[in-house]
């Protein structure tokens, strides 16, 4: 199969980020695990700084008293951390315990494991032998892979390709074996070099399940790391109303770890299977709601772009009526187009979803389904409600209108580690740069935004003599007071400039001959390339200005 073009960059970023001590795959040394990931050095710092700019732009640094552009008033946030595991009925109620599953396949020959939504196939004959020929490929990719496969499947050379009959065009195995058009024995599973080897669907929670208390007891032990963070925030939403004088129209932020048993965690740290959330639950009132959902979409977006995401590599995607969940009104992805997807496809960096009173309802009600186009709670074979709600009243009473409602949610729901990947992938550069003897030399340079950056500067004194070092030294425990800081004396001056532009430093001060004779430093600017002089009494205050 070809690959998607932007594999080797991929390749490339992946290798860059385990050389520069990025990101590790976790127990490595035990041969890793599948779908988790550790932060290294510079990692965690680039991690850390992303959470923290997410948290002062949307949180701790969010003016109430003015109107930011485009949101129909002002408004309140406050901050919450949850815990990872809560109440079993949390999920029950939210619909997670009975719906967030997908349903995976088996092949017994290839042992590899599919998403039974993520295969399709189509009929092939040779010779009177007749096989659904199976896929896991999407879009171009698909139609040439069932090609290849039917060679395999029915022994035939490639040179003999004609003589394989098509007998149907592509379609989704679910819906085949459903329709009971095709069976399992007659279909050649993706990498299987006969036909039935791929195993029934089974049901598969993507929720992890533990047990509390020491002894593993009845099914009551059960309980579940949670897929989202969003439910504690609901949880809390109560608590916060009553101790923190908020008022509707506000927000509540939240960024923790969301585990999920994804079935294929793949493409490095895009599916995991512990990862990073960083969630906003906005309360408004009912009527407001539509304004609401587009400020935040428009915010959310914006708030890439300022950190630097290239335009032209994101996209703003409404969801069409019908790939709506059951309960919300709109529902906008803002994706990034990562190498290792093909030309002209894009992954999911955030969601934001106007969820409307849905989630706030199933916690008093109990799990809601929808009916005739009403949310109703669901009821099981009994009668009762399937999933009971806690019964607590968790509608809101506006003083000023006099009117009492359940607020509806806008939810913008990102995730820290895809947003770190999309500004790995978008950072990274090659390019040619002039070495000591003016030659061009080839250099990789990640181009990350300032305050992304895990390190915002490297002191350097040119040589390890004349006052040099001390001069360097002093300069850079004054700077490590406002920013992270790197001091580094080791190798030629060319070669230290090249290991920080791998980490992504955005400057380098250099202390040379000048230095000491007029007390200015040599200022280089990784983008650019530019190098100034400037004085060493300025240059701290300089670069904290440039950080703000
Ligand atoms: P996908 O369709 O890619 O599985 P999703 O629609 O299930 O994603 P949400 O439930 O909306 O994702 O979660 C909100 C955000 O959390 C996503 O936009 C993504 O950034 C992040 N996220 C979700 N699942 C994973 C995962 N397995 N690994 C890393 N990040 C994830």
């Amino acid at each position: 199969m070809d690959k998607p073009t932007d594999q080797s960059r991929m390749d490339k970023i992946v290798s860059l980020a385990k050389r520069r001590g990025f990101i590790f795959q976790s127990s490595e040394i035990y041969g890793g695990l599948n779908g988790f990931w550790d932060y290294g050095p510079l990692g965690v710092s680039l991690k850390r700084n992303l959470k923290d700019a997410w948290w002062h732009d949307m949180v701790a640094g969010h003016d109430e008293l003015a109107t930011p552009p485009g949101a129909p008033q002002p408004y309140e946030m406050a901050g919450l951390d949850c815990t990872i595991i809560m109440h079993p009925q949390v999920w029950k109620c939210s619909g997670h315990f009975d719906l967030f599953h997908d349903w995976m396949i088996d092949c017994r020959e290839s042992k590899k494991r599919y998403r039974f939504d993520h295969l399709h196939g189509r009929w092939a004959s040779h010779r009177g032998k007749k096989l659904f020929v199976v896929t896991d490929q999407s879009g171009d990719d698909a139609l040439p892979h069932t090609v290849t496969r039917a060679l395999k499947g029915f022994g035939v050379r490639a040179s003999k390709v004609e003589e394989i009959e098509w007998l149907s065009g592509l379609e989704s195995l679910a819906t085949t074996v459903h329709a009971q058009t095709v069976t399992l024995a007659d279909a050649l599973g993706p990498d299987a070099g006969e036909p039935g080897t791929l195993t029934q669907p089974r049901e598969f929670n993507l929720m992890f399940e533990t047990r509390i208390g020491a002894v593993a007891g009845d099914d009551d032990d059960r309980a579940f790391l949670r897929p989202e963070t969003a439910q504690g925030i609901f949880m809390n939403f109560k608590n916060v109303v009553d101790t923190s004088r908020v008022k509707v129209p506000f927000g509540i932020g939240q960024i923790g770890k969301s585990f999920r048993n994804e079935i294929t965690p793949r493409n490095f740290t895009f599916r995991s299977r512990e990862f990073e959330q960083m969630e906003i639950e906005f309360f408004c009132k009912p009527s407001e709601s539509a304004d609401w959902y587009r400020y935040w979409r428009d915010r959310r977006w914006r708030w890439y772009l300022s950190l630097g995401l290239t335009e032209g590599k994101l996209q703003l995607r409404e969801h069409h009526p019908e790939e709506l969940s059951h309960y919300s009104v709109g529902t906008a992805d803002i994706e990034y187009a990562f190498p290792f997807l093909a030309p002209g496809e894009f992954g999911e960096l955030e969601g934001i979803a106007h969820r409307g009173d849905f989630d706030l309802r199933s916690h008093m009600e109990g799990k809601l389904v929808r009916q005739d186009g009403q949310l109703v709670v669901e009821q099981g074979p009994d009668g009762k409600p399937r999933h009971r709600g806690s019964g607590k009243d968790l509608s809101y009473f506006d003083e000023i209108s006099r009117e009492r409602f359940v607020p509806h949610v806008i939810e913008p729901s990102a995730g820290a580690d895809r947003a770190v990947l999309a500004f790995l992938c978008d950072a990274y550069h090659e390019d040619e740069v002039p070495d000591e003897d003016g030659k061009p030399r080839s250099r990789t340079v990640l181009k990350l935004h300032p305050r992304l950056a895990p390190l915002k500067v490297a002191v350097l004194p040119l040589v390890k003599k004349d006052g040099m070092p001390e001069i360097a030294i002093d300069l850079y425990r004054k700077l490590k007071v406002h920013m992270p800081a790197y001091y580094d004396e080791k190798g030629s001056v060319g070669r230290r400039y090249a290991r920080q532009d791998e980490a992504g430093t955005p400057w380098c001060l250099t202390i040379d001959g000048r230095t000491l004779t007029d007390g200015t430093v040599t200022l280089r600017d990784r983008d650019s390339l530019t190098q100034d002089r400037v004085a060493v009494a300025e240059v701290v205050d300089m670069l904290r200005d440039r950080l703000r």
